[in-house]
């Protein structure tokens, strides 16, 4: 029916001991609807409770299972990265351990995801979490769209299904799994959604807490980082101009305000101190920036190297030889 040949179910787990064997079971029940062949790696990051041993047991119960078992807990994005560099499936599903998420809501991604697009997220419609978990989620979603310019609703939604070209060149890091949609698209992948049904937790206990501050952050980072199009010496000269400017003006001010208006106290003990620290600063701004572009410009210069250019491009077609 689709034209996917094997799929690699790739689970992040943190202590979810309880939830494991439903989670295989009823993926396994999805994947036979489908006569897709299907294996399923699962990552135990540096579980303390029985997520070990019952992978152990599942895995000498059902062979397709794979267990990779990080020595300590590095979190979810570097789970899945070790997933990835182990999966060869020429799809890739990325799914929570904690069965919120439900593996029936895989065959229409991969429906969708078969009309050619590179990547298809899960949209938790009408998501069962606590209220201060949406909250923060929504905000979260409304910055991501706005500066990163993806438009998918819940940017973080565990359940994705995705292309071997994409995710075998996932880079992720830090907490980057959160916005794996927005990095695909900037590397030229084509992303969609599909909605999904959300269930509540009902083993063990989120690990991510409200404290998201990490992922706004990592928004700050990824949007500087995917600005490689543009020179940081030409932006922070270019702002170096406006300071220029700022400070010319706040000079000729406090000329002037020290040839007319010496007589007013108001004006020497308070004007004039405003622009001589105002024009300090801009000129301080206007003198250095234009360094820091140019030592940036320097360090980034291994985005002209060969490795980085070849891997900008989506396929070659060489010239007929002759
Ligand atoms: N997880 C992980 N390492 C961590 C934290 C979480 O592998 O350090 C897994 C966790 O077991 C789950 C998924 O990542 O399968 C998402 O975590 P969780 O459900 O706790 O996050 P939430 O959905 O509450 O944001
Ligand atoms: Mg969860």
């Amino acid at each position: 029916m689709m034209g996917f040949e094997k799929a690699s179910v790739i689970i992040p787990i943190f202590n979810e001991a309880d939830s494991l064997e439903e989670l295989y079971l009823r993926t396994k029940a999805v994947f036979s609807g489908l006569g897709l062949p299907f294996e399923f790696i699962a990552v135990n990051d540096g579980s303390s409770d029985l997520t070990y041993k019952r992978l152990l047991e599942l895995r000498a119960r059902f062979p397709n299972i794979g267990i990779i078992n990080h020595r300590a807990n590095h979190g979810k994005s570097m789970a899945l990265m070790q997933g990835f560099a182990l999966a060869d499936g020429d799809v890739a599903i990325t799914m929570d351990a904690d069965l919120q998420d439900e593996p029936e809501n895989i065959p229409n991604l991969l429906e969708k995801l078969d009309e050619g697009y590179d990547m298809v997220i899960g949209w938790r419609a009408s998501r069962k979490d606590p209220l201060s978990k949406r909250f923060v989620s929504g905000v979260f979603n409304v910055i991501t769209r706005r500066l990163l310019n993806v438009h998918v609703h819940d940017i973080n939604c565990g359940l994705k299904v995705m292309r071997k070209d994409l995710y075998k060149r996932l880079n992720l890091r830090g907490d980057l799994h959160r916005l794996i949609p927005a990095m695909s698209q900037a590397a030229g992948f084509t992303v969609s959604e599909v909605a999904i049904t959300h269930a509540p937790r009902k083993y063990g206990s989120s690990k991510y807490q409200l404290l998201r501050h990490r992922g706004l952050l990592d928004i700050i980072s990824l949007t500087s980082t995917l600005a490689y199009r543009v020179r940081p010496f030409h932006i922070f000269t270019e702002i170096a101009f406006i300071a220029w400017c700022v400070f010319s003006i706040s000079l000729i001010g406090l000329i002037f305000t020290l040839l007319i208006y010496h007589d007013s106290p108001s004006a020497l003990y308070v004007a004039s101190p405003v622009l001589f620290f105002t024009s300090l600063t801009f000129l301080i701004i206007g003198t250095t920036f234009p360094v820091i572009g140019l030592i940036l410009d320097n360090l980034l210069v291994h985005f002209n190297d060969e490795r980085w250019r070849s891997s900008l491009v989506k396929e070659v077609l060489p010239p007929e030889s002759c």
